[in-house]
Parts: C-alpha cells; structure tokens; sequence
C-alpha cells in the first residue's frame, strides 16, 4: 500500500519496535540483520532489489531502520563543508538533456571566468572561511589543452591552503582528450598542480542504455568507473553520486549503489555517497516526455535509506544535496539515514537554472539551525572528513566547560569518528 505523503512525513516518530512486527518477514528479516552485522554485504542481491522496491510498513521499516543504522555507525553529528562553487563557465557542446544550465557560446547569457577571477573568488572565499572551492564547468570546444591545470595553479597561487575539489569525470576525459596524455599521467600533473580531490558528478545513472537516452555524448559507464578507480589510485579521492527521479527504476539504484561497493573494497577512494534528485522543470529531458517530475517523497526518502543499508560497512557518509530538496526535506532525509550536509555552497548555479529552489546560499549559521532543530549535533568538517569542529550555540552566562565537551562526545557517538573539536557559536535564531 502506497501511503501518503503527510503520513510519511511522520515516519521520524516511529522506533524500530513498533514499526517492526508491521513489515513483512522477508523485509524485517533482511533489515534486521543488516542492523545487527552493521554491515549491508550480508543482504542477498534478492534483498537488496525488494528493500529498494518497497512500500508501504516496509517503507517505514527501511526508513526507521536506516536512521538506527545511522547513529549506531556514525553518531548523531551532522557535519558540512564551508566551500565556494565555482562553475567557470555555462558554455558547453555536450548536450546532456537533463541540463539546464549549459549555453552555445554566442547565447547572451554565456559565460567564461579568466584565470583571474578565478583566483580572485578562491581568495574571497578563503577570506569569508571557506576551506574549499568545488569547481566545475560545461565543456567549452577548443579549450586549451592544459587550460584546467591552469585553474588549479591560479587557485594555488591566491590560496595556497585551500581544498580543491574538482573537475567532473566529464572533464577529466576531455582534458586526456585535449592533452593527449594518458589518463594516469593527466591525473598525477592535475594532483602535482593541486589537485586534492574529485567530484564524483557526471555519474547520474551508470546504465549506458539510460544514459544514451539522458545524453549521448557523454562518457560511458566504463569510463567513469576508469576515472574513478585510476584517480582512487594516484591518491585522489572522491565522491560518488547518482541522479534519481528521472526515468530509472530502483533496480538501476541497486546496481549502481552494489558497484560503488564494489570500488570502495578495491580503492577506499570514495569520501561519500551523494544522492542527486533530477530537477525536471527547464530541462529537455522532462519537456520531451522522456522523464517523469522528477522524484516523489518517497523515492527522496528511500534512496537515502537505501544507502545507508546498503553501503553500511563500506561508504560511511551519506549526504543530502539540499539545493536540489527544500529545507524541510533535506531535514527529512537526515532523519533517514543521512549524516551531512555537503558545503554551504557560495553561487550554486547549476541547480539553480533547472529550477531548483532552495536558494545558492546556505550560511554556516542556518545550518547549524537546521541541525539542532533535528536533536543533531553540526559539526563544520574539511574536504575529506579528517578534521571536524563541533558547533555548539553558545549557551547564556557559560563558557564551554570540559564536562560540557565530554557530554557532546558522548552526544556525537558512533564509531571511529574523526577526532574532533568543540567551538561555541552565536545561538542561531529560532523563528
Ligand atoms: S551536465 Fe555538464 S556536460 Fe552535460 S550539458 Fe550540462 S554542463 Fe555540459
């Protein structure tokens, strides 16, 4: 039974006994064990496609049951990233339908950052706290050949300390292309020139069939996991994505989620697991029948629970993308089964332009609010999850006290967490 959304909204009330004994047997059977091992490779491929088909109490079960997962592994922290989104620029010829954000060179709205400002916005960034600039871009023809090492070391130059995280898969295969270097070679000069860690983006669903539907001109399934694994074992890690909502099926999520298992044994590369919702109004995609509106509550739901299930025991961090839900939601999924918030994210444009509406911007404060509205505990973290600050509001009268700091380690639990400080901020205002 499908159930609606109000009463889905309600599934953080529930606690695993008492939704328990609603789920079928097969599905409470697989949950429960994968909640007592903490490991999802003890679900048969069997389970894993009719934990991701579910509906109805085992929806809930899935729900319930990833959000217990989810404190017993990694604890009750909420970290995010303070970084700058840097799409330098909207020109480009690959023409994936789902994108709303590329532009023809001669179109008015077209844009191209100089090495430059570049430079210019990693510095500003820096200076309003920022630990990491993500930097991103359509594929423009006739690039210069080194043009994106060009970028790495304009960055340095400005912010010889900041985080680079950058470059697509997409991209790294169009700078081999423009170079003609080997894959490996092109990725150890992008690392010696500051490289220190890749978006796992240009995933979406890595099916070629869907994919030759989505956009043809993009590289294949088999290239990205070679990006990847080749940039997994020069020392760049990533992270891992996939794009739901559009015209997939959960299986396709199975798979995709089984395969980055699969690399994580191998490299140990991937940081985390992002979950990317298709934003469907100004895209082709949508517009020529090909993909649905994009994803209900439930499947925004269930694909976080789902990851947490499935990569329990291998990938450690699930994030939400809240540019791509609204606040309440992107709350909703932390409560089923997702630890992070990703970056604060200065000028996000690329959700933006496909109708995403929960803003560019969301401050260090706001989400700190976000966080202790939930009982959770936010925590500013770098790049790769190595350091983390816990930001606690500062309470009326009271400097942070060592017994105060003892009581959030214990609040933070989970296990094998990163060590951690304790920083005291201005209490955010609740309205
Ligand atoms: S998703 Fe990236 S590669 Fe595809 S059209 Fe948009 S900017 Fe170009």
């Amino acid at each position: 039974m499908a159930w609606q959304a109000a009463e889905l909204e309600q599934f953080p009330a529930l606690t695993w006994d008492l939704i328990a004994p609603q789920a079928s047997v097969a599905i409470r059977g697989a949950l429960e064990r994968v909640l007592e091992k903490q490991d999802g490779a003890w679900l048969t491929d069997e389970e894993r496609y009719a934990l991701a088909n579910c509906d109805g109490a085992d929806l809930l079960a899935l729900l319930v049951a990833a959000d217990t997962l989810r404190r017993d592994l990694v604890g009750n922290i909420v970290s995010y990233v303070v970084n700058r989104n840097i799409n330098f620029t909207n020109i480009c010829f690959v023409g994936c339908k789902f994108c709303a954000f590329s532009r023809g060179p001669r179109e008015a709205d077209s844009y191209f950052h100089s090495l430059e400002d570049m430079g210019r916005k990693a510095k500003e960034a820096w200076e309003l706290g920022a630990t990491e600039v993500c930097i991103q871009g359509g594929l423009p023809r006739d690039l210069p050949p080194f043009y994106y090492r060009d970028i790495l070391r304009a960055v340095k130059n400005a912010t010889p300390d900041m985080h680079i995280h950058a470059f697509s898969p997409m991209e790294i295969v169009y700078g081999v292309e423009l170079t003609g270097m080997t894959l490996r070679d092109y990725l150890m000069m992008l690392r010696d020139n500051g490289l220190d860690t890749l978006p796992g983006t240009a995933a979406e669903i890595l099916d070629d069939e869907v994919r030759h539907v989505l956009s043809r001109n993009k590289l294949s399934s088999t290239q990205w996991q070679e990006v990847i694994r080749t940039a997994h074992a020069c020392g760049i890690p990533s992270t891992s994505t996939l794009m739901y909502g559009h015209r997939e099926t959960p299986d396709h999520w199975v798979r995709q989620l089984s395969l980055f298992r699969q690399i994580q044994t191998e490299t140990g590369g991937f940081t985390e697991f992002v979950p990317l919702g298709f934003v469907h109004q100004n895209t082709l995609l949508f517009q020529q029948g090909l993909a649905r509106t994009g994803p209900t509550l439930a499947e925004h739901l269930k694909i976080h629970a789902l990851a947490r299930i499935l990569l329990a025991g291998s990938i450690r961090n699930i994030q939400v993308s809240w540019v791509k839900l609204d606040r309440k939601l992107s709350q909703l999924c932390l409560r089923a089964g997702a630890n992070d918030y990703g970056g604060t994210l200065m000028e996000e444009s690329i959700s933006r332009e496909a109708g995403a509406t929960a803003g560019e911007y969301t401050s260090p404060e706001d989400f700190q609010a976000l966080i202790l509205e939930i009982g959770r505990i936010p925590a500013e973290r770098n790049t790769k999850y190595s350091r983390i600050k816990i930001k606690l509001p500062v309470v009326e009268g009271r400097a942070s006290s060592p017994v105060q700091a003892e009581r959030s380690s214990a609040l933070a639990g989970g296990h094998g967490n990163p060590g951690f400080a304790i920083e005291r901020t201005q209490a955010p205002e609740f309205a």
